[in-house]
C-alpha cells in the first residue's frame, strides 16, 4: 500500500499535499513525489521519506492552486528517484501517479516504444501516462476521454490521478482494486487514497467505486464509468477524530459513515 493525494481549488495545494502524504505514511512507502501546476507542470520526486522530499523541493517554485502528492511502494523498478512518481507523459504535458499494478504494461509499452515513444523509469505506471497521452493526441478526444479509453485497455489494479499542462482546472481520478475518496469542499476538492489527509479541511465525501472515473473540472464533480457510463457521486458525511489522528497511530482513529 502507498498514497494519493491532490488538491484543486483556491488555496496553495503544496502545503495540503505534503501535509496528506505524511498522514497517509502509516501505509508504508520508498519514495514520496508532487506535481504542482501554475503555468507549467512541474514534478519533483525523491527516493525516501516525504521529509526527504521536503527538504529537496525547499527552494524550488512550489506554487499552484492545483497539485499531487504520492508515496511509492515499488512494484516494478527501483525504489529510486528516478522511479518514483509522478511521472510524465512524452511530451512532459501530462503526469500521474499510480497506485497499483499495470499487468499488461509490457505489451502496451512495446507497442509505444513502435510509436516512438521513450521511457525514463522502469515502471509499468509510466506506460499509462504515455497510452493516454497517444490516444489523446492520436484520437483526438478530450482527456478525461482519453484516460477512460486507456483504462479499457489496461489489466491491473490502480488508483490513479492526472494533471495536464493544457488543462489548469481539470483533475481526473480513477480507481480499480485501490482505494480513491474525494472530498468536497467549498470551490475545493481533495482527492485521496483515505479520508485522513481530507479530514481537516471537510466532512463531505463520495467514495469512487470500482471502475469510476471522477472528472472535477472548473469547480464541478463528475463520475463516469470506464463504459462511458454517467454516475450520480453518493456524498456522505464523515466523523472522524482529528485529534485521535494526530496521535499518530493509524488503530487510534475512526471513521464512521452516516449510510
Ligand atoms: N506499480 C507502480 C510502481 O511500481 C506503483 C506502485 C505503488 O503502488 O506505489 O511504481
Amino acid at each position: 500500500m502507498c498514497g494519493i493525494v491532490a488538491y484543486i481549488g483556491k488555496q496553495d495545494a503544496y502545503p495540503i499535499i505534503i501535509k496528506g502524504l505524511q498522514r497517509l505514511e502509516y501505509r508504508g512507502y520508498d519514495s514520496a513525489g508532487v506535481a504542482l501546476l501554475n503555468g507549467s507542470l512541474n514534478v519533483y520526486k525523491k527516493a525516501g521519506k516525504v521529509s526527504d522530499l521536503a527538504a529537496f523541493v525547499k527552494d524550488k517554485n512550489l506554487s499552484g492552486v492545483v497539485g499531487m502528492g504520492h508515496t511509492r511502494w515499488a512494484t516494478h523498478g527501483e525504489p529510486n528517484d528516478r522511479n518514483a512518481h509522478p511521472h510524465f507523459s512524452q511530451s512532459k504535458d501530462f503526469a500521474i501517479i499510480h497506485n497499483g499494478i499495470i499487468e499488461n504494461y509490457a505489451s502496451i509499452k512495446a507497442e509505444l516504444v513502435k510509436q516512438g515513444h521513450t521511457f525514463q523509469s522502469d515502471t509499468d505506471t509510466e506506460v499509462l501516462v504515455h497510452l493516454i497521452e497517444e490516444i489523446y493526441t492520436k484520437v483526438n478526444v478530450p482527456l478525461e476521454e482519453a484516460v477512460r479509453l486507456a483504462l479499457g485497455e489496461v489489466v491491473g489494479a490502480y488508483a490513479i490521478v492526472i494533471l495536464s499542462k493544457n488543462d489548469p482546472n481539470k483533475l481526473i481520478a480513477a480507481r480499480k482494486g485501490s482505494p480513491i475518496v474525494v472530498g468536497i469542499g467549498k470551490d475545493e476538492f481533495f482527492v485521496a487514497s483515505d479520508a485522513t489527509p481530507i479530514i481537516e479541511y471537510t466532512k463531505n465525501v463520495a467514495y469512487l467505486n470500482d471502475g469510476e472515473v471522477a472528472v472535477i473540472s472548473d469547480g464541478e464533480l463528475t463520475v463516469k464509468t470506464i463504459g462511458n457510463e454517467i454516475k450520480i457521486p453518493f456524498v456522505q458525511e464523515l466523523e472522524m477524530k482529528l485529534e485521535a489522528l494526530e496521535k499518530g497511530g493509524y488503530e487510534h482513529f475512526y471513521v464512521e459513515r452516516n449510510l
